[in-house]
C-alpha cells in the first residue's frame, strides 16, 4: 500500500478509537446520576419514614409542653377554687377546671397514640438500616469503579492522542488537509474499506478500473459516490464467490 494512505488509514483508525473514547468517558456522569436516582427510588419509603419519625417526635415534644401548660393551668383554677367569694365564681372555677381536665386527657390520649406511632416507625427504620446502608454501599463500590475506569480511559485516551499527534505530523499536509476535510463532512469517516468490489462506507459498487487500481494500492483513489478515500486490506476479506 502507498505508504501515505497507509498512515491515513492508521490516522483514521487512531481517530475512531479516540472517538470511542471520548464518548466512554462522555456517558459516565449520566451513568453515575442513573445509579443515583436508583438509590433515591430505593431509599424513597425508607427516607420517607426516617421525616416521619421526626415529624412525630417534634409533634410530642410540642404536646408535652401543651400537657404541661394545662397541668400548670389547673392547679392554679383549683388554688382559685379556695378562693371563690361567691357562688358565681364558684360555677366558673369548676368550669375551668373541668376543662382543663377535659383538655389534659384528650391530650394524654394524643400522646399515647403518637407514641405508638413513633415506636412502630423506629422499628421500621431499625430493620431497615441494614438494608438500605448495603445498598449504598453497594452504590459507592460502583461509583469508586466508574472513577477508576474513567482514570485509566483518560490515560489511554492521552496516550492515543499523543501517538495520532505524532503520525498526523508525518503526513503531507495536503493529504491530512484532505483527510481532516472529509472527516468533517462524512461523520468522521474519511477513508473507506473496498471489499468485494464494494465501498464499504456508503455500500456503492466501485467501477471496475478503480476497483483494480485500489487493489494495486498505490495511489490515493475515492469512491465516486462518497468521495472517501478508498483501500484495500488484502485478499483475506475477499469472499470465495468473487475470489473464484
Ligand atoms: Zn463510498
Amino acid at each position: 500500500m502507498n505508504p501515505e494512505l497507509a498512515k491515513l488509514v492508521a490516522l483514521q483508525e487512531l481517530d475512531l478509537k479516540i472517538r470511542a473514547l471520548e464518548e466512554e468517558i462522555a456517558i459516565v456522569p449520566m451513568k453515575k446520576a442513573e445509579l443515583e436516582r436508583q438509590f433515591e427510588e430505593f431509599a424513597a419509603a425508607y427516607l420517607e419514614k426516617k421525616s416521619r419519625l421526626e415529624d412525630s417526635r417534634r409533634q410530642h415534644r410540642q404536646l408535652e409542653m401543651d400537657l404541661q401548660d394545662a397541668q400548670l393551668r389547673l392547679e392554679k383554677y383549683k388554688h382559685d377554687l379556695m378562693r371563690v367569694r361567691n357562688q358565681t365564681e364558684y360555677a366558673a372555677a369548676l368550669r375551668e377546671i373541668d376543662m382543663a381536665k377535659k383538655l389534659i386527657s384528650a391530650l394524654e390520649t394524643q400522646i399515647l397514640e403518637l407514641l405508638e406511632t413513633i415506636e412502630t416507625l423506629e422499628r421500621e427504620v431499625r430493620e431497615q438500616t441494614p438494608e438500605i446502608e448495603a445498598k449504598r454501599q453497594h452504590v459507592d463500590a460502583l461509583l469508586a469503579e466508574y472513577a477508576t475506569a474513567v482514570e485509566r480511559l483518560t490515560e489511554e485516551l492521552n496516550r492515543i492522542r499523543e501517538e495520532r499527534e505524532r503520525l498526523a505530523r508525518t503526513i503531507r499536509p495536503d493529504l491530512l488537509q484532505r483527510y481532516l476535510r472529509l472527516v468533517e463532512l462524512r461523520d468522521g469517516i474519511a477513508l473507506a474499506e473496498v471489499r468485494d468490489g464494494s465501498c464499504t462506507a456508503c455500500y456503492m459498487t466501485v467501477r471496475p478500473q478503480v476497483y483494480a487500481d485500489v487493489r494495486k494500492g498505490e495511489e490515493i483513489l475515492t469512491c465516486d459516490h462518497c468521495s472517501r478515500i478508498l483501500y484495500y486490506r488484502g485478499a483475506s476479506v475477499e469472499s470465495p464467490e468473487s475470489a473464484a
